[in-house]
C-alpha cells in the first residue's frame, strides 16, 4: 500500500513552513514558533510529532464527538468508496447513502424538519441559507424581504456570506464585508455586559435588539433572523433563559424566519439533538455540519422546515442552487454511521444524563480559582472567564493576553481547550470516560495555577 514519506517533526514543520498557509492564523507569529503537527488520534486523545499525547478538550474543532479511530465510521467510509465514491445529485439522479442518511435526519430533527439540502460543511450550509431564504420571499410574493438579521459576535462560517452573517469585526475589516442585506444585533453575553441587569433582564434587552432592528428596517423587509442556540466561536455564550422564548415571539409576532445554527449544537452537544430540542425554538432552517460526522469526513447540510419546503417545492420551479459534493455518498454514509452509532451507544442520552452532568459539576468547581470570574456548561460545550479581580469581576488588560497565556499552559500540559480573548472554552468528545474528565479537569486547574504564577 502507498503510504505517506515517513519524515520527522522537524522536517513536517518546515515543509508547513515553506509550502502550507493556514486557515485563521498568523504566519509570521506561528513561523517564529512553528506549528504542532498532530499525527494520531485514539479515544479522545490525540498525538503529536514530537511524541505528546493530549486529551483533546476542544473535539478537533467542535466535531469529533464519537472520538478517534471508531471502526465502524472507518468502515463505512471504505465500504461506500468501494461501491460508489462518488455521484453528484444533479441531473435527475441520487444515491442510496444520501436518501438513507436524508430519512435518519428526519428521523433525528424537530417534527416540523422534513427535508434536507446537503453542503460541504457549515459556511457553504450558510450561503445556501442566505439564498434560499431569499427565495421562499421571492416565491412567497414578497421580494423586498431580503434582510437577514444576525448578531454581533456570532459565529457562521468563512466563506463571503457566512462571514457577513458572522458578527466578527476583525472579518468584516477584511474584504468589504458584510454583504448588503445583512445587519447585525446585540448579542446575549451577560458576562461581557455591565452586570447592572440581572441575567433574565438582560436576555430581554439582547432579543429585544431584534425587535428594534425589525422596526427600524420595517418588518416588510426583514427576511430571518439567525442565531447560534449557544455562540461556540464567540466564547461559549450561553443566552440567559429569557432569551430565546423571547426571539422566538418577535420571529412569531412579524413573521420572520427563525434560522437556527446547530453547526455545533447539532447531534448531541447540548444533551439533546439539536439546540433548538434544548432551548424549545421552532427553526425554519438548520444548518449543521462539523457532528453529523463526527469530522470524519467534510459534510454540511440545512434542515429545513415543512413551511419553507413545501414553497420551494410547489412553487418554485428550478432552484438554480447545489455544489458538486451535495449528497456525496461517501460522507453522506459516513454521517449515516455516526448517526447510528450516537443512538447505539445513547451518547446523546450520556451528554445529558452522565458525563455532561458529571463535567459540569468538576467544571463549576474552577469557578473556587482565583483567577475566575464565571464558569458556565450546557451539555458538553463549557467556558471559563479569566479575571484580573475576582471581587469585581474587573478583566485583564487586553494587553496582558491572559487567554493565549492560559491557552499555551493548558496545551502543554495536557490538554486541549481554546482561547478566545479572555474566554477558555472547552467541547470534550461525547465518549469521555469519568476519569478521563477528571484528568481534563487537574489539567484545567493546574494551567489556571501556571497563568497566575506568570501574570504576578
Ligand atoms: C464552524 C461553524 C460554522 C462554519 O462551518 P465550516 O464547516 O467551518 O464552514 C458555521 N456555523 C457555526 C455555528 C460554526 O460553529
Amino acid at each position: 500500500m502507498a503510504a505517506l514519506e515517513k519524515r520527522s517533526g522537524k522536517e513536517l514543520q518546515e515543509l508547513d513552513r515553506n509550502h502550507y498557509l493556514h486557515p485563521f492564523t498568523d504566519h509570521k507569529s506561528l513561523h517564529k514558533k512553528k506549528s504542532r503537527i498532530i499525527t494520531r488520534g485514539e479515544g479522545v486523545y490525540i498525538f503529536d510529532a514530537d511524541g505528546n499525547k493530549i486529551l483533546d478538550g476542544m473535539s478537533g474543532l467542535w466535531c469529533v464527538n464519537a472520538g478517534y479511530g471508531r471502526e465502524e465510521l472507518i468502515e463505512a467510509a471504505t465500504r461506500q468508496m468501494r461501491e460508489l465514491p462518488y455521484y453528484n445529485s444533479f441531473f435527475q439522479c441520487a444515491n442510496p447513502p444520501s436518501i438513507e442518511l436524508a430519512k435518519l435526519l428526519q428521523e433525528v430533527s424537530p417534527a416540523q424538519m422534513n427535508h434536507v439540502f446537503f453542503a460541504g460543511s457549515g459556511s457553504e450550509s450558510n450561503d445556501t441559507i442566505v439564498r434560499m431564504v431569499r427565495r421562499y420571499w421571492d416565491l412567497m410574493g414578497q421580494p423586498k424581504r431580503h434582510t437577514i438579521i444576525s448578531r454581533k459576535n456570532g459565529y457562521h462560517g468563512s466563506t463571503v456570506a457566512g462571514a457577513s452573517l458572522s458578527g466578527m469585526k476583525a472579518m468584516h475589516e477584511q474584504g468589504g464585508l458584510p454583504i448588503p442585506g445583512i445587519v447585525h444585533v446585540e448579542q446575549p453575553y451577560w458576562f461581557g455586559s455591565d452586570h447592572t441587569l440581572s441575567p433574565d433582564e438582560f436576555g430581554l434587552v439582547a432579543a429585544r435588539s431584534i425587535e428594534v432592528k425589525i422596526k427600524e428596517l420595517g418588518a416588510d423587509k426583514v427576511a430571518a433572523f439567525i442565531g447560534e442556540p449557544i455562540q461556540g466561536a464567540g466564547g461559549v455564550i450561553i443566552p440567559p433563559d429569557s432569551y430565546w422564548p423571547e426571539v422566538q415571539r418577535i420571529c412569531d409576532q412579524y413573521g420572520i424566519l427563525l434560522i437556527s445554527d446547530e453547526v455545533i449544537t447539532g447531534f448531541g452537544r447540548l444533551g439533546e439533538w439539536f439546540g433548538a430540542d434544548y432551548f424549545g425554538t421552532r427553526p425554519d432552517f438548520m444548518p449543521f455540519a462539523k457532528g453529523v460526522t463526527s469530522g470524519y469526513l467534510p459534510l454540511g447540510g440545512v434542515l429545513i422546515s415543512d413551511r419553507v419546503a413545501e414553497v420551494i417545492i410547489d412553487k418554485g420551479g428550478e432552484f438554480f442552487h447545489g455544489y458538486t459534493y451535495s449528497g456525496h455518498p461517501t460522507t453522506c454514509a459516513v454521517a449515516t454511521a455516526n448517526i447510528r452509532l450516537l443512538q447505539r451507544e445513547k451518547l446523546v442520552e450520556r451528554v445529558k444524563n452522565d458525563i455532561g452532568p458529571y463535567v459540569q459539576a468538576g467544571w463549576a468547581k474552577l469557578a473556587e480559582h482565583p483567577l475566575v470570574g464565571e464558569t458556565r456548561m450546557v451539555g458538553l460545550m463549557g467556558a471559563f472567564e479569566l479575571v484580573a479581580d475576582k471581587k469585581s469581576l474587573q478583566r485583564f488588560d487586553g494587553k496582558v493576553g491572559a487567554g493565549t497565556v492560559c491557552r499555551d499552559f493548558l496545551v502543554n500540559g495536557g490538554v486541549i481547550m481554546r482561547a478566545v480573548g479572555d474566554t477558555i472554552i472547552a467541547a470534550p468528545p461525547f465518549v469521555l470516560t469519568h476519569s478521563e474528565a477528571d484528568e481534563m479537569l487537574e489539567k484545567a486547574w493546574k494551567g489556571l495555577d501556571l497563568t497566575q504564577k506568570a501574570l504576578q
